[in-house]
């Protein structure tokens, strides 16, 4: 018997349902991405990512590459051909909690339940979809989710399984030569193992950040074995929490309608975003004038990755004290993070800008000069990142103290402007 095993999300041989399936019941695998823009929302860092994985992959498996449908936007017709070609019995695919996959899913069983059967598996999440659309989620209370999560009984930790036989798509792949390729392959190791993804997450970069995300939005580990994992280790109750967000993030993309595009907040429909398109250049290139914002923006562009602290910092920095849109925010993330994961993403930056239903309110505003002071109080990390301040202007005491003040007072100012506009909108909108 042979089956067209569409991957996405669970880029992985090891404890993976679908894989597992087919190795059980003597079954080939022709394995396949779509990365439809209608399908995947993810750009060029994390496809780079996608293609890194998907080599090892081919490796342990003997193919030469796995077909991969990007921007075609014929997917269906392709799979058609295959179907007849490879003499295809079965669909294997997961089950992704997100609306468009679901989408995906059911054109699948339209199109071809027919033909051939359509077998669906759980993806990477703690629950399953099935549970994500009959549970009464309480957003504003994700304290009370978490607890609920820690009494759940998260299964038994899988040993590796066999892998089944993987047919070889034979067909020249239609990849891009991705600008991002040459630096990102310096600082990532992409295919490591799943002991050391485990290791990573639970005690090696912990104290700092394990910057496991990648490796998560990607499939490449089973979220619930990272969660088994850390059961009775010192760090596991911020481990849990942590997933247990992800996890809330994915219930809330799931439960609201185009959370990537519409604030769920509806109030927050008409609001008098800034059109300064200039400022959301320089927000992206990291030359707002503000060092730690600048920093972490360039580090982003750099390795494609931040940890959360500055997500939230220049995610907040965009939306209040330039009053730039969201989502245009949000889409650069989508671009330039390689873990870049659409449902916590959009709703991380709804979270931050006060538009989600459940969010922090708008008129909270992070004072980034409080937080570079905090979190860099030496400037080192500012340094590294912004080679212009690496100077011996920049090393003099009172000159970091003056650039600060300076800094504050335009703070100051972005914030009353934000808190004016906001108050304006409310007594005029939210009001009638
Ligand atoms: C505006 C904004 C956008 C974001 N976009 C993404 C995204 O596209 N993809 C993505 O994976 N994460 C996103 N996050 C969440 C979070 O910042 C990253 O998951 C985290 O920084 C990853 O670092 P880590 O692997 O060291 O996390 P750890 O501290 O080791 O946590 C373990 C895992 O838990 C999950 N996690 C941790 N913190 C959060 C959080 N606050 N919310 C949801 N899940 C979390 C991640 O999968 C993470 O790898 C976003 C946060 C913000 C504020």
């Amino acid at each position: 018997m042979n089956s067209l095993y569409i991957m996405n999300g669970n880029l992985r041989l090891d404890n993976n349902p679908a894989v597992e399936y087919a190795a059980s019941h003597g079954i080939k695998v022709l394995p396949v991405i779509i990365m439809d823009a209608r399908i995947d929302l993810s750009g060029g860092a994390s496809r780079w990512w996608t293609e890194e994985i998907l080599k090892s992959i081919s490796k342990r498996t003997g193919v030469s590459d796995i077909l991969f449908f990007m921007d075609l936007g014929e997917y269906m017709h392709r799979i058609n051909s295959m179907i007849r070609e490879k003499k295809i019995d079965e669909i294997l695919i997961h089950n992704i909690p997100r609306k468009r996959y679901t989408f995906l899913v059911n054109e699948m069983i339209e199109a071809f339940g027919s033909k051939v059967s359509v077998k669906k598996f759980d993806s990477n999440n703690l629950l399953k979809l099935e549970e994500m659309e009959n549970i009464n989620v309480n957003f504003n209370n994700f304290n009370s989710f978490f607890q609920k999560m820690k009494k759940r009984d998260m299964g038994k930790m899988n040993e590796s399984s066999d892998i089944p036989e993987f047919i070889d798509p034979e067909i020249n792949q239609l990849r891009r030569n991705s600008p991002w390729k040459e630096k990102l392959k310096k600082i990532w190791n992409v295919s490591i193992s799943k002991d050391d993804i485990l290791n990573k997450s639970l005690k090696d970069g912990r104290k700092n950040n394990s910057r496991i995300s990648p490796f998560i939005s990607h499939g490449q580990i089973d979220v619930k074995d990272i969660w088994k994992e850390s059961q009775g280790n010192e760090f596991e109750d911020e481990i849990m929490r942590n997933l247990a967000w992800r996890e809330f993030f994915y219930l809330s993309y799931f439960k609201k309608e185009n959370m990537d595009r519409i604030e769920v907040n509806e109030k927050f429909r008409n609001f008098p975003w800034s059109t300064r398109s200039e400022d959301f250049l320089t927000w992206k290139a990291g030359n707002t004038g503000f060092p730690l914002i600048d920093g972490a923006m360039k580090q982003l562009w750099a390795e494609g990755w931040i940890n959360n602290r500055l997500r939230m910092l220049v995610s907040d920095f965009l939306v209040k004290c330039l009053l730039i849109r969201w989502d245009f925010g949000a889409n650069w993330f989508m671009d330039t993070l390689v873990d870049a994961d659409e449902s916590v993403n959009f709703s991380s930056w709804q979270y931050i800008s006060g538009t989600g239903g459940f969010s922090w309110p708008f008129f909270r505003i992070f004072n980034p000069v409080k937080n570079e002071n905090d979190l860099d109080p030496e400037g080192n990390y500012i340094r590294k990142w912004i080679p212009e301040l690496n100077n011996d202007v920049w090393k003099e005491a009172e000159n970091i103290k003056n650039m600060r003040k300076n800094n504050l007072s335009k703070y100051s100012d972005m914030r009353k402007r934000a808190l004016k506009i906001y108050e304006d909108f409310i007594n005029n909108n939210l009001g009638a």
